[in-house]
């Protein structure tokens, strides 16, 4: 049984359902340091390949990068047949899949050059009614315009659910009036700061019921007071990256008073991972 029983679901893909080898993301920001004349320290390319610690564009401003100058570079690096190869579907992933008998569909920022490779090679190809790719004409998550193209290829209706890995994701799925579920694969101390949806999981495994039972959908049955007594855990990635915490899930759009309520519930919640 899975939580929820949701309608249907959709999936953000890298992050969430499969990774890179880190091999492989090693040797892009190799390549892309060699090809702007600037290294890449591990932790750098953490931050861009995984999108932690804000808009990966914010953050290429940051150091001084014109994105317009870095993306064209970075998409002529990646070969999709590499690419292909060294990406892993999650076990946990896998697992909960297999479980799910509602349509299933993808909307994620990787193009199409790189995703249909992929879900080739991973035998996932026909696994997904939809695989929608942002891009600057549809927008970008947090953006609900992609989700909501999504739902339309479905011809879904009924309680939906969005699970992904970043805020933005979050965003999109509250924006497009879903419920979401954040799967923390990196932890908060990476990531700088907490993410909290209606759900957060470890992984996706743990949305399963019955089996190993979803540690979030616990927290969901404790009383409020239990849920919020150890704020001084979110209080470090609040203090550092509330605003723009706010600002990943919200962008783009006007947040409904839904979205509000569950910003204002998420980011006063506390931090458990
Ligand atoms: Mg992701």
């Amino acid at each position: 049984m899975v939580m929820g029983e949701y309608d249907f679901w959709i999936f953000d893909l890298d992050g969430t359902l499969v990774d890179a080898e880190w091999e492989y993301t090693r040797m892009l920001f190799d390549e892309m340091g060699a090809r702007l004349g600037r290294q890449f320290s591990d932790e750098e390319a953490r931050i861009i390949w995984f999108g932690v610690g804000g808009q990966r564009n914010n953050t290429l401003r940051s150091w001084d990068i014109n994105p317009a100058d870095f993306w064209p570079v970075f998409h002529e690096i990646e070969d999709p047949r590499v690419r292909a190869n060294a990406t892993i579907l999650h076990d946990d992933a896998r697992r909960l899949l297999d479980e799910i008998n509602a349509p299933c569909g993808i909307v994620t920022h990787c193009q199409g050059f790189l995703c249909d490779p992929v879900l080739h090679h991973l035998d996932l190809a026909d696994r997904f009614r939809t695989v929608v790719c942002c891009s600057d004409e549809l927008g970008w998550k947090p953006d609900p315009a992609p989700v909501e193209r999504a739902i339309r290829q479905m011809d879904a209706s009924g309680r939906g659910v969005f699970v992904g890995d970043s805020p933005g994701d979050i965003g999109a799925a509250w924006n497009a009036g879903l419920d979401a579920i954040h799967v923390e694969r990196l932890g908060p101390d990476m990531r700088g700061r907490c993410v909290r949806g209606d759900h957060r999981v470890e992984r996706l495994d743990q949305l399963l019921i019955g089996g190993a039972a979803a540690d979030d959908w616990l927290l969901e049955q404790r009383p409020a007071t239990e849920q919020h007594n150890n704020w001084h855990r979110w209080w470090h990635p609040l203090t550092l990256s509330g605003v723009s915490f706010l600002s990943d899930q919200s962008a783009y759009h006007a947040p409904t008073w839904r979205t509000v309520c569950r910003l204002i519930s998420g980011t006063f919640g506390s931090c458990r991972s």
